[in-house]
């Protein structure tokens, strides 16, 4: 036991490369992980463990790890309890219902009585629950979306994020059951180490500042001086833009901190208040 933060993440996987690349954006000096399963950070207080996706929860929730970074679906099929302390904003996708394109299902009540192939029961049988439903479940580990092909299930239940494996397996989403993301979860209980708090605290901080800094640009522009008070009205500043003098009189230097996908919406409004030389910069970091 060294005193550090254990943090489990993905070992080889859809959320690995994105959990690694906010690490390193944090900051960490994370060496080159390959095969191993634990992996100490140079630079900072922290173990990396590379474990399989489902085992995550529960290792948080028993203390084996003190943090993981896993989807919400995982976490609420395991019916583990750990606490959401951060949704990290990558591994987005949805829980659905489909089923064969050649088939009809109008309302949520023709449901009942269906056959339904999925590897997340649970997460299923409470959403049958709250809508009063009453289907049969079939339990798969993998491959779900050829269940009705094979004429095992009427509709499946399965994880999608850009429909391609429905459309290839001619299905067609009829109800989202659930919407999931990456999330950084810690055991309910507090650490007994209090140095454990401060660590995650610490890396709490690093990654509300990237995450930030992701949805923000740093706009740059030159305004004619009579237009400041136009321009500023324009700019959904997340603090009040800086102003400056320029050599040419007549002209101000405005600098402002947006959140990014505002930019299409105010460019024309900018240019007909005669801003010139618009230029958008990504930050690195934001501390708010
Ligand atoms: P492991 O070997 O660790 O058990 P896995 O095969 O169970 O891996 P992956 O397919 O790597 O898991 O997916 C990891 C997570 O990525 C999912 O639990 C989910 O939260 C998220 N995810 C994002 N998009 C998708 C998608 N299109 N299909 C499946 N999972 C997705
Ligand atoms: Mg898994």
């Amino acid at each position: 036991m060294n005193g550090n933060l254990k943090l489990a993440v993905q070992k080889k996987g859809r959320l690995t490369d994105k959990s690694l690349e906010l690490l390193r954006l944090c900051g960490l000096d994370i060496e080159n992980y390959s095969e191993r399963l634990v992996v100490s950070i140079r630079n900072f207080p922290l173990d990396i463990l590379f474990l399989r996706d489902d085992d995550i929860p529960e290792y948080v929730q028993d203390g084996v790890a003190d943090v993981g970074i896993v989807g919400e679906n995982v976490i609420f099929e395991k019916q583990t309890e750990v606490k959401i302390q951060e949704k990290l904003g990558f591994g987005r996708c949805s829980l659905i219902l489909a089923h064969p394109n050649d088939k009809e299902l109008k309302e949520i009540g023709d449901l009942n009585g269906k056959t339904i192939a999925t590897s997340y029961p649970r997460i299923l049988k409470s959403f049958l629950d709250k809508n009063k439903l009453d289907a049969k479940l079939i339990e798969l580990s993998g491959s779900v979306e050829i269940a009705p092909s094979l004429g095992v299930a009427d509709l499946i239940c399965d994880i999608v994020s850009t429909g391609n494996t429905l459309m290839m397996n001619k299905l067609k989403k009829s109800f989202k059951v659930f919407d999931s993301e990456a999330v950084l979860i810690s055991s309910e209980k507090e650490f007994e180490d209090a140095n454990k708090k401060v660590i995650l605290n610490d890396i709490l901080k690093r990654i509300r500042s990237v995450l930030t800094a992701r949805t923000s640009k740093y706009l740059m522009m030159n305004i004619p001086k009579d237009s400041l008070e136009k321009v500023v009205r324009i700019i959904p500043a997340l603090k009040s833009p800086t102003v400056l003098h320029l050599a040419e009189e007549h002209l101000l230097a405005v600098h402002a901190v947006i959140p990014a996908k505002t930019f299409w919406d105010i460019i024309d409004d900018l240019k007909a208040a005669g801003a010139s030389g618009i230029l958008l910069l990504p930050i690195e970091n934001l501390i708010q």
